[in-house]
């Protein structure tokens, strides 16, 4: 039997269709063809900080091996022809197969770079010849560029689990149980996170689009989730589920640091500096901050929805070192390139002390200054002094990492509960009931 590795990328648009959801058509006929799968299908989340997504710049791979390889191919491209949203022209969906035991080396570095960077379709097609790769593309066929990049990242590091279940019926609202999520949510045995955002009881398993996705559950380990769904009240059916294995809630586009000499737009990584300016309000409630690391600059945005950044970020000073994770915009007519921030790492607070008016020795009463740097006179006695005091301020912040509230976060974003608790066991084998269609 052969080793195959099946890209998918780009087959859904804002009217309907979700590349998680095509990703099980495929599966569900692959599986008639008794094939052994090897690794849970792989959900890889690329760049979010780049301007074509859909939503969360979604990419899928299932791994397994089959003897078929040729019948594989025709039925995975049949079915993405049928039912992406290319064939509205809403998409540019790609489809990959790479037979080999091993991943190359350079698909797996493309794969890197698809999580930080913006990639061209010159390197895509440049690997592309070099390999032993089947593919088909549709439009503009920039999806093979996440087909790709889903295939070269093998989750070798630290990854989570998520649960989705699709709906019967599309046209009505997505109805599901505060109350048993709560439970659940707060019950640590499911080891979920960001089933809820308590700021706003915003239930964040249900998304809002015409997408098929009725609920998705995102956990640290596949049997949690499936014990998780079973006591998720719900109030309307579900046509199948799904469990992938995924890099969502690792933060792996942010590791590396930016070299603020030579940024590139659509950029994911970090910068540590020193704020250099006191940070600016402006229209709509966002800040920007200025942060200076080794002589080169850089303005960060924080954006109002972020909630907590922006209530942390308002209270920085001028020389507070940080570490701030994000992405860099495009230049606009208004502003340079900006890193938005996803998160905000506090290192330094630095002492903050003003200047307090002294009293009189004489009247006990507090003088009045007498303008900059000219020193204070009593009102009552008249007598002058040059001594200034300081007054060390408690700053209201603390060290420490902060995100944003759980519905601003990126699906990569690490949630605080996931620190310390990463997930480097890699259990390939799907176990358990992992996929089943009702
Ligand atoms: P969904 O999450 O609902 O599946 P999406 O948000 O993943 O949708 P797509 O419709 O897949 O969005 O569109 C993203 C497009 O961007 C794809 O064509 C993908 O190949 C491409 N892409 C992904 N990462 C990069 C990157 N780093 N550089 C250039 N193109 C990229």
């Amino acid at each position: 039997m052969i080793d195959i590795h099946l890209g998918i990328d780009d087959t859904d648009s804002n009217e309907g269709m979700c590349t998680t959801y095509l990703t099980t058509l495929i599966l569900e006929e692959l599986m008639k063809k008794n094939i052994i799968m090897t690794d849970y299908p792989n959900l890889i989340r690329l760049n979010p900080n780049i301007p074509w997504k859909t939503r969360g710049n979604a990419s899928l791979c299932l791994r397994f091996k089959s003897d078929k390889p040729k019948i594989i191919f025709k039925i995975a491209k049949k079915i993405l022809v049928e039912n992406s949203e290319s064939k509205k022209q809403k998409a540019n969906s790609g489809i990959i197969m790479l037979q080999s035991k091993k991943i190359p080396d350079e698909i797996i570095k493309f794969a890197e770079k698809c999580l930080y960077q913006e990639i061209k379709m010159t390197e895509l097609n440049k690997i592309i010849s070099h390999n032993n790769i089947e593919y088909f593309g549709q439009g503009t066929k920039r999806g093979l560029i996440g087909a790709l990049a889903a295939i070269g990242n093998t989750l070798s590091s630290d990854h989570t689990y998520e649960l989705i279940a699709y709906r019967k019926n599309i046209k009505v609202e997505r109805g599901v149980s505060l109350e048993s999520l709560i439970k659940i949510d707060k019950s640590k045995i499911y080891s979920t996170f960001n089933n809820i955002d308590y700021n706003n009881f915003r239930i964040l398993i249900t998304p809002h689009g015409k997408d098929p996705i009725f609920f998705a559950m995102r956990g640290n380990n596949p049997i949690d989730l499936y014990n998780a769904m079973s006591k998720l009240e719900i109030y309307d059916q579900a046509e199948r589920f799904i469990i992938y294995r995924s890099n969502q809630g690792t933060s792996e586009h942010l590791q590396n640091k930016f070299d603020l000499k030579n940024i590139k737009t659509y950029q994911s990584g970090y910068v540590n500096g020193t704020i250099s300016k006191k940070p600016n309000v402006i229209r709509g409630g966002h800040i920007f901050l200025k942060i200076e690391s080794n002589n080169n600059h850089i303005n960060c945005a924080i954006y109002a929805p972020t909630i907590t950044l922006k209530t942390i970020s308002r209270k920085l000073e001028k020389g507070d070192e940080v570490e701030i994770g994000g992405g860099i915009s495009k230049k606009s007519k208004e502003y340079d390139q900006v890193l938005n921030a996803e998160y905000i790492k506090i290192n330094k607070l630095t002492k903050k002390v003003i200047n307090i008016n002294p009293k009189c020795k004489m009247c006990k009463k507090v003088m009045k200054s007498i303008g900059y740097n000219k020193g204070y006179k009593c009102i009552k006695c008249g007598v002058r002094s040059n001594i200034i005091k300081k007054r060390k301020i408690t700053r209201e912040i603390k060290k420490g990492l902060y995100l944003p509230v759980p519905s601003a976060q990126r699906h990569l974003t690490k949630p605080i509960e996931r620190y310390g608790k990463e997930n480097y066991k890699i259990k390939n084998i799907p176990k358990g009931t992992w996929f089943r269609i009702f």
